[in-house]
């Protein structure tokens, strides 16, 4: 009843944009995940181009809700989960004061409430025709770039995950999010998400919640939005032209 009024209006709400809902998202069994409703037919349509190619396109993370990213975030703050340097070398959160903690995590972990997966427009791809059996992926830039596993893979979508609305919002390094040349986000319902997603939303959500180090969070909270939400990539027009004709808005299925 609501699903074609709300693929018109703002594609999500204050609890979706922040992963404290799930209204916005549906599961899919194969492959497994869940993504926002307007990007499952476009990730289909990726997919089985993809697989023309001889690209076996798996997703690893898709939609990831808010007390997921809150348990991430309070393990590493508290030292329980492995706290990394940009260049991967352990960190001793003991060491660190709440600041340096937080600094610190968000190198390689989003804020409760600001990650991109909690829109459903983002999917974690590797190509699984690629992956030597038995070996799991490290999910590292080298393993996208010339020489990697997964090479070919990015120049596939270098080429092609335009076509169909897709785009890498971390290409480079901007001062916040290190590059993920893995992550894919759906540009038409992404963009409009990362519109709304304002402090003042985030500050709300990290209100209620349980989450260790607040206090240092909200101290700094205009310049982590600055640096974790805002400082992305932007698709380029023709992707958004792409996405819509692949997938018109408020119409179909
Ligand atoms: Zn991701």
């Amino acid at each position: 009843m609501d699903a074609a009024t709300a693929s018109r209006g703002p594609a999500l709400g204050p609890l979706e944009l922040t992963g404290r809902a799930r209204s916005h998202v549906v599961e899919l069994a194969d492959p497994r995940c869940v993504l926002h409703r307007e990007v499952v037919g476009p990730w289909l349509a990726l997919r089985a181009a993809a697989a023309r190619a001889g690209i076996d396109l798996v997703p690893g993370s898709s939609f990831r809700d808010f007390e997921q990213q809150l348990r991430i975030w309070n393990a590493k703050f508290r030292g329980e989960r492995a706290l990394l340097d940009p260049s991967g070398t352990p960190l001793d959160a003991s060491a660190l004061d709440e600041a340096g903690r937080v600094e610190a995590i968000l190198h390689w972990s989003a804020l409760p409430g600001a990650s991109r997966h909690h829109w459903g427009t983002e999917i974690d791809v590797i190509d699984a025709a690629a992956l030597p059996s038995g070996q799991r992926p490290a999910l590292v830039p080298a393993e996208y770039a010339a020489g990697g596993i997964f090479a070919r893979l990015g120049t596939w979508l270098d080429a092609c995950a335009g076509e169909f609305g897709f785009y890498r919002p971390y290409d480079i390094y901007r001062g916040g999010v290190q590059p993920e040349p893995w992550h894919l986000s759906y540009a038409p319902v992404a963009r409009r998400a990362e519109a709304l997603l304002t402090p003042g939303l985030l500050a709300e959500a990290l209100a209620g919640a349980d989450m260790a180090g607040r206090e240092a969070v909200l101290a700094r909270l205009g310049d982590i939005h600055a640096r974790y939400v805002r400082a992305v990539a932007s698709p380029a027009e023709a992707v958004l032209v792409a996405a819509r004709r692949i997938s018109p808005p408020a119409s179909s299925s």
